[in-house]
């Protein structure tokens, strides 16, 4: 389907460098039988290599025209398409319906301008996906595994490793794409802990925590959570009301978060 012309509103780069594909899917490792679903499946150049090793795929991809594309190139029992927005996408309910014991893996050269929004979406799955790899802005990746105390560390951060362990597996020069993307980008694994190193009683309440403690990032966590933590309760809980929110540490974060359900706020 050469003829595509790429839409920028779907965020659309097609990778084309066979090297990088390769090295993708020797990441990604699907095995025969494996439940694999690829996210924003575009021309296929991951669709076909994963497809070929796991049996069969499933894919959710928003764009028509490709859904046209791939339903005429591949046969429905080996390509599943859901031609749906992966942002609504119920994943939950899919891996309850097609996963081995109710679990999927997910893989996905993703759509960089809803990226954000859309790993918060996926990560509300945890328990119906055994792991994720996913390619993004190398920006993005580098703030989902940052440590404390560097200016990438943040929400995404927090809210991601807390629920994943992750690693960085792969960098991605534009080159690699049709057309080559503005920013650099890099392939992330995410994995759900198996024993969460922090268990979090609540963690929509911990998202609102994380949220209002980076609400302006160059203000002290007392200022910032002031209407919900007082001076003394952050001392008791071994936190420095006075240090700012980036060198609070997901543990830490997890404490703050349980005293406040523990205390029903
Ligand atoms: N996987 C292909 C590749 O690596 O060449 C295409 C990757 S391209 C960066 C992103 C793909 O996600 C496109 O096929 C685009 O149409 C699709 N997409 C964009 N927004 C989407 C959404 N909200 N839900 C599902 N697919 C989406």
């Amino acid at each position: 389907m050469s003829s595509h012309i790429p839409r920028k509103r779907f965020g659309q780069n097609f990778l084309q460098d066979q090297g990088v594909i390769h090295a993708i899917v020797s990441e990604i490792n699907p095995q025969p039988g494996d439940v694999l679903v690829e996210i924003g499946p575009g021309l296929a150049a991951l669709t076909e290599p994963l497809m070929k090793r796991a049996g069969k795929l499933h894919v959710v991809e928003i764009d028509r025209d490709i859904v046209a594309h791939l339903s005429g190139k591949f046969s429905p029992e080996q390509l599943i398409i859901h031609h749906q927005d992966a942002l609504k996408f119920d994943f939950g309910t899919l891996a309850n319906e097609i996963g081995k014991d109710g679990i999927i893996r997910l893989a996905g050269n993703l759509p960089y301008n809803i990226s954000t929004p859309l790993l918060f979406h996926l990560a509300s799955f945890g328990a119906a996906i055994s792991d994720m790899h996913f390619m993004l802005q190398k920006e993005v990746v580098d703030r989902m595994v940052a440590d404390p105390g560097t200016t990438d560390y943040g929400r995404l951060s927090v809210m991601l490793q807390v629920r994943f362990n992750m690693e960085r597996v792969l960098d991605v020069p534009p080159e690699a794409f049709y057309p080559p993307p503005k920013v650099d980008s890099a392939v992330v694994r995410m994995v759900p802990w198996p024993t969460p190193p922090w268990p979090v009683t609540d963690l929509v309440r911990m998202e609102k925590l994380v949220l209002t403690a980076f609400g302006q990032r160059r203000k002290t966590l007392r200022n910032n959570v002031k209407g919900i933590l007082t001076d003394a309760e952050l001392e008791q809980l071994g936190i420095d009301p006075g240090c700012r929110p980036e060198n609070v540490t997901v543990a830490q974060y997890v404490v703050l978060a349980n005293f406040l359900s523990a205390n029903g706020r």
